[in-house]
């Protein structure tokens, strides 16, 4: 629908660069970026309710916006909510235009949809801010000399500084640094399976098992912290890729795969701060 409205204008970047304005202008600080301040300052009003179906809806009552949450999710998950409905209010009146009826549920737009998350990714984690916490919280591996890895614990410090989900924080990293793979495996039971993954283009990953990887060096109980130069599947072909394993509740492991080695330098991860 937005891109009806803006044609060829890359509508990523229309709405970090509103994301980016609005920080600047309102004068938002952290990590963490609380949504609550952004929408006092926006003047759009939040509320919170029981028996919702959906996390959160949006509605403009005289002229003014309006988000309702719902009450039982986590802090977490409403911070993630409240920013999406903001996105949302971006451009509203673009989108007003064109009609009420996309608004219907049954018609709702996945496009918009997925840049309002993403727009939420950025208002909560803002990409100066949340690569160079990426970077800095990288730790030195032990297996290659100056090199420095990003471990799952690097990913639960965010979620704690930046107050937002671990799969957030995961989404976030992937988007920001291309090549990393953040997984959740299942070893409860028979193979070794993914219980999660990001980014969403990793999905059909599999772990090789011929030789023995860190994340079953995590499930013989080997170590907490397991890096290893692990063989995966990844849309049927072979990758090799240093991976940061460690335990993660009962019957899961928790995998950062690092980005291929010319990538993340680009990014200077391994320069800094070393
Ligand atoms: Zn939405």
């Amino acid at each position: 629908m937005l891109r009806e409205v803006y044609g060829r204008t890359s509508l990523v970047s229309l709405f970090t660069e509103r994301v980016d304005h609005i920080r600047s202008e309102l004068g938002v600080t952290g990590p963490p970026f609380d949504p609550y301040v952004y929408a006092n300052a926006l003047g759009i009003r939040v509320l919170e309710a029981e028996g919702m179906v959906a996390d959160g809806i949006l509605r403009r009552l005289q002229g003014k916006f309006e988000v309702m949450l719902r009450k039982d999710r986590s802090e977490v998950r409403k911070n993630f909510t409240l920013a999406h409905e903001i996105a949302h209010t971006f451009f509203y009146d673009e989108m007003e235009e064109f009609g009420e009826k996309y608004r219907s549920s049954s018609n709702y737009d996945r496009e918009e949809e997925h840049l309002c998350d993403l727009a939420a990714a950025e208002l909560l984690m803002p990409k100066e801010f949340y690569l160079a916490d990426l970077c800095s919280l990288a730790q030195r591996d032990p297996t290659s000399q100056g090199a420095r890895i990003i471990c799952p614990n690097t990913i639960i410090t965010l979620t704690r500084k930046y107050k937002v989900s671990l799969r957030a924080a995961a989404i976030r990293a992937s988007v920001l640094l291309p090549g990393l793979i953040v997984a959740i495996w299942n070893i409860d039971d028979g193979p070794v399976r993914t219980e999660w993954i990001a980014p969403r283009s990793a999905v059909s990953l599999v772990l090789c098992v011929a030789r023995v990887s860190s994340v079953q060096r995590v499930e013989y109980g080997c170590s907490g912290l397991s890096i290893q130069q692990d063989s995966f599947y990844l849309d049927g072909k072979l990758i090799m890729r240093k991976t940061a394993s460690q335990p993660f509740g009962r019957g899961a492991v928790f995998s950062v795969l690092q980005p291929p080695r010319e990538m993340a330098k680009q990014l200077s991860l391994w320069e800094c701060g070393a």
